[in-house]
């Protein structure tokens, strides 16, 4: 049986300023008070694991021993099936140091040349760490198709081009209430609510 949060304070483990929204979002209906680890002054963990779920363990584990709270981590990225699951755990890093997203999904689109085959998925690995090392993790995933060019503005990394399986929006056009809905994030928080959050509903 998975390990529960009684609360009050939680870290999370990210710099990314989309992600850290929308786990705020997510958050928002349970009685949690949330510390961002960018606000705490911790720096970036080092992602050097060779998985989402490695990737998610080693920041959530690293911020919960510097800030002494429990911390939840998210690793995330886009797998596409053409590219052989690129960017994969590289989806930050296709950005660039200057997180240039329009440059990423060029490289995703050049990559895609001559390709009949559209299809990825979004794939979201949540960390729940304990500062005494304890560690619960869940997996959320949303498959779809990708577009060229990319459509709308909302949302964050590669959302513009990736149009949900049965979907008309690409994730960018979609209202983040819509895109709470399914996406890959919502479903791991799912798991992760259901498992670990039930003390504090
Ligand atoms: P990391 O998990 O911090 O290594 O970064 C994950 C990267 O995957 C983000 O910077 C985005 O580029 C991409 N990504 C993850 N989730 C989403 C999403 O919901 N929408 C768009 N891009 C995402």
């Amino acid at each position: 049986m998975a390990r529960r949060f009684d609360g009050p304070t939680l870290a999370i483990a990210s710099h990314n300023e989309g992600k850290v929204r929308e786990i705020r979002d997510l958050l928002s209906p349970f009685r949690i008070v949330v510390a961002s680890a960018g606000g705490l002054g911790l720096p970036e963990p080092v992602e050097d694991g060779t998985s989402f779920a490695e990737n998610a363990a080693i920041k959530a584990r690293e911020i919960a021993q510097g800030s002494g709270l429990p911390a939840l981590a998210d690793d995330s990225g886009l797998v596409v099936d053409a590219l052989g699951g690129a960017p994969g755990i590289y989806s930050a890093r296709w950005a660039g140091p200057e997180k240039d997203f329009r440059r990423a999904m060029d490289r995703v689109e050049a990559g895609l040349a001559g390709q009949p085959d559209r299809t990825a998925a979004f794939v979201c690995v949540l960390a729940l760490a304990w500062p005494d090392g304890g560690l619960e993790r869940f997996e959320g995933r949303v498959a779809g198709r990708l577009v060229c060019p990319p459509r709308g503005t909302r949302g964050f990394g590669y959302d513009p081009m990736f149009l949900p399986e049965g979907g008309f929006e690409t994730f960018g056009e979609m209202a983040p209430e819509a895109k709470h809905a399914i996406s890959h994030r919502a479903r791991a928080f799912r798991k992760l609510v259901a498992a670990c959050f039930e003390a504090i509903a």
